[in-house]
């Protein structure tokens, strides 16, 4: 029998591969070959994909197309970790910025107040944070200054990712919101409802239109963000409900939603962060 091991490892293999390059060459395809604007430093991003709750599938796919994004646009440079080790006050130094990429439940990742309070710190101190996805389902009840820092807990998703639903977009000029070119637009994916999110603090940029779907969230001004921008001390947060599905992480106009929110929050791409009111 052993000749057969090879001819079935092969045919295992093959078609997993094929999958996997792919997908990368769908990503590398989608994704905008130059940065918005040219760095005017190197930045250095931390970007920690472990869950600690719900496991995303689209989790490596998200940390593909961090990478191509990296390697095609130069924008910035990164490192990826499932672990916490680097999150204390001396890990993070050599950082410009975190990424949490469809982490959940960070309250027990982070459950020590060294890291908690490196983490904040981090951000506060002038530095930034990108948040895709589930990265809001976590904080509270155990870590409210999380939730308070990006903006919204995960408290269910009326709007199932097999659905396609209906979006506006709350800042049409953002330079974070360059990539719809100021169109409304449907799009599939998981979209939540939060606890905890108050508009005041942050500024929404795309939103769901919630009235034109048949299901009804948790809000009573049909108030449903789903990418924003935020200042947080003297740092800058970028959060996008988007990243679900796989297929986000191949959507060109999604990748250019995500690379200028990141330029954003490193500061390199200038678009203003307070809060406007609800216009519908
Ligand atoms: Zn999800």
């Amino acid at each position: 029998m052993k000749p057969f091991l090879p001819i079935l490892l092969s045919l295992c293999l093959v078609p997993c591969l094929a999958f996997a390059d792919d997908e990368l060459k769908k990503i590398s395809e989608a994704m905008p070959s130059v940065p918005s604007v040219k760095p005017k430093k190197s930045h250095n991003i931390l970007v920690y994909s472990h869950p600690s709750g719900f496991k995303h599938s689209s989790i490596p796919t998200g940390v593909k197309a961090l990478r191509e994004m990296a390697r095609k646009t130069q924008a910035f440079t990164a490192d990826f970790t499932l672990k916490t080790d680097a999150f204390t006050k001396d890990g993070l130094s050599k950082y410009d910025m975190i990424i949490f990429n469809n982490c959940t439940h960070v309250q027990k990742a982070f459950s020590e107040s060294f890291q908690r309070e490196a983490i904040l710190g981090f951000i506060k101190s002038g530095k930034s944070f990108a948040g895709f996805h589930s990265a809001s389902d976590g904080g509270v009840p155990q870590w409210p200054e999380y939730t308070d820092m990006i903006g919204g807990c995960f408290a269910g998703h009326p709007w199932n990712a097999g659905g396609t639903w209906p979006f506006f977009l709350a800042d049409e000029k953002h330079p974070v919101n360059q990539g719809f070119e100021g169109r409304e637009f449907q799009f599939s994916d998981e979209i939540y409802q939060y606890k905890g999110y108050d508009r005041s603090k942050l500024r929404v940029l795309v939103g769901l239109d919630s009235l034109k779907t048949d299901k009804k969230g948790n809000s009573k001004t049909n108030d449903y963000p789903v990418s924003w921008v935020r200042s947080y001390g003297k740092g800058r947060i970028f959060y996008s409900n988007f990243g679900h599905n796989k297929a986000t992480w191949w959507t060109p106009f999604m990748l250019q939603h995500f690379l200028d929110g990141i330029q954003w929050a490193l500061g390199d791409l200038k678009g203003p962060s307070d809060s406007i009111p609800q216009s519908n």
